[in-house]
């Protein structure tokens, strides 16, 4: 079953072959549009995350890949085969749900077992493919243990390999962590990605948590309101989003509202009342003067002084009216005279670092133009 470890960014290479090919699909609950005119391509061997608040259709979409749900309009492709008009049992996708649904009277083996004797498989394989799936999951000592008798996490471990067993060519992945405590869904992210990488297999999941998200995939797409907002790997989303809901989704950021005055070359000259100043922004786009802008700006990008930086892009002085200490890191609230509460986050690497800094003090904040983006909308 072991395939080869995907060539990584697949998505990268013209020639690649694309798995899953959601073709502007739309999906409608009476007058509520769940899925919006959404087309998607997933290639094989990727971790694919849909990533939304809940109600934003991202299972909508899981399950119309599965086959539980028909498009309103649009095309499915797998391995190139238009699948939309075909039944969940004849598309090559497990789904595991959020529920498990495992069945309570079967041995663990048994659940594992369960598609494989459907398909009247002849038993010595099926022993042998269970066998191969217990050793996968660490479940091998717990084979004649009935559901109710495992773990959260045994119990999702099960599950997955219920879902492997059958070798299907996509899994998807309900909130397949949702059950687990925040310990155990850290281990258990590795885990899953380790497994996936192992067998080669493409995994979409859907998930509301971003961290998770984050970690796990090769790439991810943000939904909101049955669209999508941007699909990138998680660093280009992180360092570029291309729009405000997803700055703001995708953890912290400071966004300063203004308009553009000037471009010279790619770098965009803003003018902000909330920062009280002009800011610097590097920017491929070219923008018009006058142009509304976000400039935003993460947390971690924002270096805090008391003394003045030296002249650079972008420096804004305030004073710190709220600091919160989180063990690794610490987060300052600076007050701007324009009116916005910058964050500044700093790690608590030499303990002293941040030491001068309380609350009313004068402080500094600056950036360069390459640490944040203009967002147009
Ligand atoms: P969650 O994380 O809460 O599961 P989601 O992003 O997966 O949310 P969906 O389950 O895809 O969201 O639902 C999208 C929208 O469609 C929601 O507003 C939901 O109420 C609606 N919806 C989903 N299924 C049905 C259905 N069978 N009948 C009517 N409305 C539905």
């Amino acid at each position: 079953m072991a395939g080869p470890k995907p060539a990584l960014g697949a998505w990268q290479d013209p020639s690649a072959a694309p798995l899953v090919e959601i073709r502007n699909v739309t999906k409608t609950f009476g007058s509520h549009y769940a899925v919006d005119d959404v087309s998607l391509t997933i290639y094989p061997g990727e971790f694919f995350s849909l990533l939304g608040a809940s109600g934003c259709g991202k299972t909508t979409l899981l399950r119309m890949l599965a086959g539980f749900e028909r498009p309103d309009a649009g095309r499915l492709l797998i391995g190139g085969e238009d699948v939309t008009e075909l039944p969940p049992y004849r598309r090559p996708v497990n789904m595991m749900f959020q529920s498990y649904a495992l069945f309570p009277h079967l041995s663990v083996a048994d659940n594992i077992a369960f598609g494989l004797r459907q398909e009247k498989l002849p038993r010595a394989e099926i022993r042998e493919r269970v066998a191969a799936m217990l050793e996968l999951v660490r479940m091998g000592d717990f084979a004649g243990r009935k559901p109710d008798q495992l773990s959260g996490g045994q119990r999702q471990r099960v599950a997955l390999a219920r879902s492997l067993v059958k070798q299907p060519k996509l899994l998807l992945l309900d909130e397949p962590l949702g059950a687990l405590d925040r310990k155990l869904r850290e281990h258990t992210q590795f885990e899953l990605v380790n497994i996936q990488e192992r067998l080669g297999i493409t995994f979409v999941m859907v998930t509301h948590d971003q961290e998770e998200a984050m970690t796990m995939s090769t790439r991810m797409a943000v939904m909101n309101e049955g669209r999508i907002r941007q699909i990138g790997t998680p660093s280009e989303i992180y360092e570029f989003p291309s729009n405000r809901f997803v700055a703001g989704f995708i953890g912290a950021v400071n966004q300063f509202e203004g308009r553009v005055m000037e471009q010279r070359d790619d770098l965009l000259l803003v003018r902000s009342d909330v920062a009280g100043t002009e800011l610097r922004v590097r920017t491929q786009q070219a923008v018009a003067p006058g142009t509304p802008v976000v400039v935003a700006v993460r947390p971690e990008k924002v270096l805090l002084t008391t003394e003045q930086p030296p002249p650079g892009d972008n420096s804004l002085s305030g004073s710190v009216e709220e600091i919160a200490y989180l063990g690794d890191v610490s987060i300052y609230h600076v007050r701007v005279p324009g009116g916005a509460l910058v964050e500044a986050q700093l790690t608590n690497r030499a303990r002293r670092a941040v030491a001068p800094l309380t609350w009313g003090d004068p402080a500094w904040i600056a950036w360069g133009a390459d640490d944040a983006v203009a967002l147009l909308e």
